[in-house]
């Protein structure tokens, strides 16, 4: 396989590549290259010119600013799996990192990558719904943040202009004792997930985000799940509820009408159940 034929430019600013990006229609971003590499090679894409921004290491890093992480959109996915900050500040997206394909793509993959490609099945998407992430994008137009709950708009589908270049990403840091779960299901070890879910609930505060990912064609958050455990609060007891909860508000949401659908909704119960009793058992809470 191989892509059709394109331009190249490598741009050693952000400012460059904003620049490069306005002069051509229809041009892409080339960040890790693990999605849009074998697009072009299948000929899905065809973009007439690749912007390449690997060179850009100030689009790369992340920091802890005014509560929040920073995360540069040429951060690698390993490198977000892996950063003591993360794990620290943040556990439940350095746990789903983990599960984004295999080391040598999460080597190359980058967050910024992940989260413009938008693929309804994919950890970091999920995460910043999740987490009431904020994505900064750049143009020549000027900036702007879009709050992760109106950046995915579908399957393979952002609110990212092609003249856009996303930079970077915030997300907020949850509360110290909160609590949280992550669990997916996929066919083989570093294939997409059939479907997951992640879980931070906030007892002190009262306050709940679970969101399910793999069966709508966007990560969704999952209202009624959210409900019960902000209401009733983290137990084993309420498990079920918040799985079945969490099924309910995907099937609202999806018109699961084949066979493949009817068991990703099936496989969202499972996770969720395994994602919540993560977090209870966070809490000390045993049987
Ligand atoms: C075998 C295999 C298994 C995989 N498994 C998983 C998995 O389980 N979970 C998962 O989430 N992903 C998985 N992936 C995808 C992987 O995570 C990709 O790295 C990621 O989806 C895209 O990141 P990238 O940096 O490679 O982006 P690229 O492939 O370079 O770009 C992807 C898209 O985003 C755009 N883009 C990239 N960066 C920017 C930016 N800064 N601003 C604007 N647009 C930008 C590009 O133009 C392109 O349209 C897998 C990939 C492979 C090949």
């Amino acid at each position: 396989m191989k892509p059709a034929q394109f331009d190249y430019v490598r741009p050693q600013s952000a400012a460059e590549a904003v620049r490069a990006l306005a002069e051509s229609d229809d041009c892409k971003v080339l960040a890790g290259g693990q999605s849009l590499v074998p697009l072009m090679n299948f000929r899905l894409a065809q973009p007439p010119l690749l912007v390449d921004i690997n060179r850009l290491t100030e689009l790369a890093g992340i920091t802890e600013v005014d509560g929040a992480l920073r995360i540069g959109a040429m951060t690698r996915t390993r490198r977000l799996e892996t950063s003591a900050l993360v794990t620290e500040r943040i556990p439940v997206l350095a746990a789903a990192a983990h599960w984004v394909g295999h080391v040598q793509i999460r080597n190359r993959g980058t967050v910024g990558g992940s989260i413009a490609h938008g693929d309804p099945s994919a950890e970091l998407p999920a995460m910043c719904v999740l987490l009431d992430a904020e994505m900064i994008l750049v143009s020549s137009g000027g900036t702007r943040a879009v709050s992760a709950g109106d950046f995915f708009e579908g399957f393979l589908t952002t609110v990212v202009e092609p003249d856009e270049l996303l930079t970077e990403v915030h997300i907020p840091i949850p509360a110290a004792g909160a609590v949280w779960g992550f669990s997916e299901y996929a066919q083989r070890a570093g294939d997409f997930a059939l479907a997951g879910v992640g879980c931070v609930v906030d007892r002190h505060a009262g306050t709940a985000g679970l969101v399910a990912f793999g069966p709508s064609e966007r990560p969704m958050r999952c209202p009624s799940a959210e409900e019960i455990l902000r209401v009733d609060g983290l137990s084993l007891d309420r498990v079920s509820d918040v799985a079945d909860a969490a099924t309910a508000d995907v099937v609202a949401a999806t018109e699961a009408v084949d066979a493949e659908a009817v068991h990703r909704v099936a496989t969202v119960r499972a996770m969720a159940r395994k994602a919540v009793e993560q977090a209870v058992r966070m809490t000390g809470e045993q049987r």
